[in-house]
């Protein structure tokens, strides 16, 4: 599946492995052995997780119209990125990893500690026999694929999330006057986005595309959660056990991941998906979006009907299995609509744009007839 996915993925669906040169056979060892080493043993941050995180990225870029902003080196950066994002994650968040003295925490002075090791891993593994991908005679695009992949999962860093949306806000809001691709009808000039730009936009991709379960469907992303919750009470567990205080929802004695639903969901991950939603097609970001606020409602509901200390794991057990679509289907009849304040300005000028281009084109071939006439 992963290999037919290199294959496909590029703009405008380009074979990714022939277009790079790449080792089939050292790419898809390299794949396993990322594979292998993931903690299955962890309920969230597993194989599956990155699975999933990679199909979504996958959707984004192919079928939800991603492609459109970047060029294939890029693709195929965040593609290998979200594989191995979370490799031989310990299953603990930043926060304890610092307050417990970890060596993680020891080598990369502080600083995304988890995330620095996942991507000092992906290019460990690469170095192994057998897993070398890159083409020797692609140095120079081995640099820059290099640079883009720790870039990309340095930005999974959710204690960052703020900082990042603060940074993505401010470019998206100029969108208007200075927008990324300035010919969206040939893309012509794709290649030519800032390189400030083309990594704030593989930032927001990966970051994104790592929150996958949270807007997908009530169903699917109830499952992630309880997965979730699980692993928050296992670090809490180990938090009690050293006596470090508990971080805040991680306590299997007290606490549900229910109770912080609202401000996740409606305050970190809906203003990531409002901005987002200028790189991806209309239907796509209206879907996702309608997902994450079915999602609130279905928590706050599970709340007001069983108490805020009923556990996630417990919930998925007892709540009606049409939840999630019973309350989309309220949301719709009731009007839903998400306000996306920068896209209509931006579209407009986009629209516009391409109307004269077309009319210049058309005058000048009028031109053209009136000369040969
Ligand atoms: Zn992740």
């Amino acid at each position: 599946m992963l290999k037919y996915m290199f294959e496909t993925s590029g703009a405008k669906g380009t074979n990714l492995v022939s277009r790079y040169h790449l080792n089939e056979g050292c790419l898809i060892n390299w794949m396993k052995e990322i594979k292998a080493k993931y903690r299955q043993e962890n309920p969230y941050h597993n194989w599956a997780h990155a699975l999933e995180v990679t199909q979504m990225a996958r959707y984004a870029v192919s079928s939800a119209g991603g492609s459109d902003y970047l060029n294939n080196q890029d693709i195929f950066a965040l593609l290998c990125s979200c594989i191995a994002h979370d490799v031989a994650h310990h299953g603990y968040n930043t926060q304890f990893l610092k307050r417990a003295d970890t060596d993680l925490a020891l080598m990369y002075n502080d600083t995304s500690p988890m995330e620095n090791m996942h991507a000092c891993v992906f290019f460990q593994t690469m170095q192994q026999s057998g897993c070398q991908f890159f083409a020797p005679e692609e140095q120079r695009k081995w640099k820059n694929f290099r640079r883009k992949v720790i870039a990309t999962i340095l930005a999974t860093d959710i204690a960052k999330h703020f900082e990042f949306l603060k940074r993505l806000n401010l470019r998206v809001g100029k969108l208007e006057f200075n927008p990324f691709v300035e010919d969206r009808n040939t893309l012509a000039d794709k290649n030519n986005v800032s390189k400030e730009d083309r990594m704030l936009l593989l930032e927001a991709f990966m970051h994104t595309v790592d929150l996958t379960h949270n807007f997908k469907p009530f169903n699917v992303h109830k499952i992630g959660l309880a997965a979730l919750e699980n692993e928050w009470f296992n670090q809490g567990d180990e938090e009690l056990r050293l006596g470090l205080p508990i971080t805040a929802n991680y306590d299997r004695r007290s606490d549900s991941a229910a109770g912080c639903q609202t401000f996740f969901l409606g305050s970190m991950v809906k203003p990531l998906l409002v901005a987002f939603h200028c790189f991806t097609r209309q239907d796509f970001a209206e879907d996702i979006l309608l997902n994450l606020d079915t999602n609130i409602q279905c928590w706050e509901k599970a709340i007001d009907q069983h108490g805020k200390g009923k556990k996630v794991a417990e919930l998925v057990k007892i709540l009606p299995a049409n939840w999630g679509e019973e309350n989309k289907e309220e949301l719709i009849q009731g009007g839903w609509r998400q306000e996306l304040p920068w896209v209509k300005a931006w579209r407009d000028a986009a629209v516009k744009k391409a109307q004269e281009h077309g009319e210049e084109q058309a005058s000048a071939k009028k031109e053209k007839e009136k000369a040969q006439a």
